[in-house]
């Protein structure tokens, strides 16, 4: 569990939900649950995805549909000037991305290490399996 607050990059596309790039996959489990928590927590999020232009207006508006309004979209604070002419390096304290090496920590093991509490708690009941659902 940390105290202070901290910038945490977020990756959209296999992050936040699957990857079904350029459309928008189904969201990771408890990856909205894990980012809001975070955000009351007073932790900044910004949004670091490879999209740009009309797919990135889609994966920001659905992550506002979902409760995350970013606290920038792909710089490293609201204010920053996109220069195309230097490639892209952010400032942040931690980057939650599936392409780390060794691949992506599911977000209920996040939640536990950042948050600190169990992320199941918002798991929804499961439905009744159906006897005609073969
Ligand atoms: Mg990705």
């Amino acid at each position: 569990m940390v105290a202070e607050t901290l910038t945490i990059a977020v990756d959209f596309d296999g992050t936040i939900v699957e990857d079904e790039y350029p459309k928008i996959g189904k969201p990771n489990i408890f990856a909205f649950e894990t980012l809001k928590k975070l955000q009351n927590k007073g932790h900044r999020l910004i949004l670091w995805t490879y999209r740009y232009g009309r797919e990135l207006d889609e994966a920001v508006a659905f992550c506002k549909e979902n409760g995350i309004t970013f606290y920038a979209v792909n710089k490293s604070f609201p204010e920053e000037q996109f220069d195309p002419k230097y490639s892209r390096k952010i400032n942040a304290d931690l980057f939650i991305d599936d392409r780390n090496l060794g691949g992506m920590m599911g977000w209920g093991e996040i939640y536990q290490k950042l948050v600190g509490g169990d992320a199941t708690q918002f798991q929804r009941p499961k439905k009744k399996k159906s006897w005609f659902g073969f």
